[in-house]
């Protein structure tokens, strides 16, 4: 049998050919996105105005993919509330909705699984299965939505997986997610979240997009970044910030840099100072997160003080810095211990 078409994962222009090459008329296009897109339904018979037989010719040759909640974790101290969601082919991928003041934002799963390594990270202890299609990363945030009956306004790729490693399909959810005809959602409301696939940092600064882009730098030298993340094996880290300067010069945006403090490994003095020098001059903000312990790895968080001393070093040194604020640490907080725990049973 042929694989049916993924409408969800389709533009507005492109649901319009497949619609008329089913010798129905375009306007039926636009009716179908808006239900898919807009009303967020999860099924072909909700949507009224669309005539019985032409849904009948849907369901057919068309599927619309909606993931179906398995497990919601919510947080007593903040509500932040944690999905896992299992994908059509029984896969679970995992995705968050933290309440700030500005909004409510939504993190997302790209792939199932990783292949990246990182040592301090449990979404790649088992590898990778496989990329989400632009359909799965967009029914996080539309059951998300449903489920919570209010607008999700900001969205950001920092769930299991690595964006880059799934670039195609990355471009595709983004274009859909910002489109002024679907969800809308502001492409400067967006950040995508790398280890720093160095080309494909040059390629995204050439999508002509508005989005964040974040590097997951963890790091203030090429052997400490080499211990904790295989990829700088592949990628120097002054090859990647070389990578994040273009990015800001290309897209007038500025970039973050996410630093995961792990207790007497990146976190002394002397790592702030070279990490001020390494960011000199670049437009950027550092996000400073003390390291989420797994139990599969040794690694501890630094000390709360220390922590604190970190960021006052770095602003010292003239650099935009952040604490990233602790939500859901009731929850199974580190990426990808709630999708474990299930595949443990
Ligand atoms: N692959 C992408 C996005 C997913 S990880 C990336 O590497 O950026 C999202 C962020 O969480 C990354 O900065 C990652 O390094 C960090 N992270 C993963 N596990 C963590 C842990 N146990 N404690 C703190 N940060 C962690």
């Amino acid at each position: 049998m042929e694989a049916k078409t993924d409408i969800k994962s389709m533009t507005l222009e492109e649901l319009k050919d497949c619609l008329v090459s089913m010798g129905e008329k375009p306007f039926r296009a636009k009716q179908l996105y808006e239900w898919v897109h807009v009303r967020l339904v999860s099924s072909f018979d909700e949507m009224t105005n669309l005539p019985k037989s032409l849904r009948e010719k849907l369901k057919e040759s068309c599927s619309l993919t909606v993931l179906t909640q398995e497990d919601l974790q919510i947080s007593k101290i903040d509500g932040t509330r944690k999905y896992l969601f299992a994908l059509s082919d029984g896969n679970m991928v995992e995705s968050v909705l933290m309440k700030y003041e500005h909004g409510n934002s939504v993190c997302i799963s790209s792939q199932v699984g990783c292949r990246m390594g990182c040592r301090f990270c449990a979404s790649t202890l088992d590898g990778l299965v496989r990329g989400l299609t632009p359909s799965e990363m967009l029914d996080q945030i539309y059951r998300i939505q449903t489920d919570i009956g209010e607008r999700v306004s900001n969205v950001v790729v920092m769930g299991t997986g690595e964006p880059l490693d799934n670039y195609d399909n990355l471009i595709r959810f983004i274009h859909l997610l910002t489109d002024p005809n679907g969800l809308n959602i502001s492409q400067r409301n967006v950040t995508v979240s790398t280890c720093g696939i160095v080309p494909r940092i040059y390629d995204l600064a050439r999508e002509d997009l508005q989005i964040t882009l974040a590097l997951s730098l963890h790091a203030s030298t090429q052997e400490k970044r080499q211990e904790l993340m295989p990829i700088a094996n592949r990628y120097d880290i002054h090859e990647v910030l070389k990578a994040m300067k273009d990015y800001v010069n290309a897209t007038g945006r500025r970039v973050t840099f996410e630093y995961s403090l792990v207790g007497g490994v990146n976190d002394t003095d002397e790592d702030a100072v070279r990490l001020a020098g390494l960011l000199k001059g670049l437009l950027c903000h550092v996000n400073l997160i003390p390291v989420n312990p797994i139990k599969e790895r040794s690694y501890v968080q630094s000390n709360h003080r220390r922590v604190l001393a970190f960021q006052k070093k770095l602003e010292n040194l003239g650099i935009n810095v952040t604490i990233r604020r602790e939500l859901g640490r009731d929850i199974d907080g580190a990426c990808g211990q709630l999708r474990r725990r299930h595949l443990r049973g």
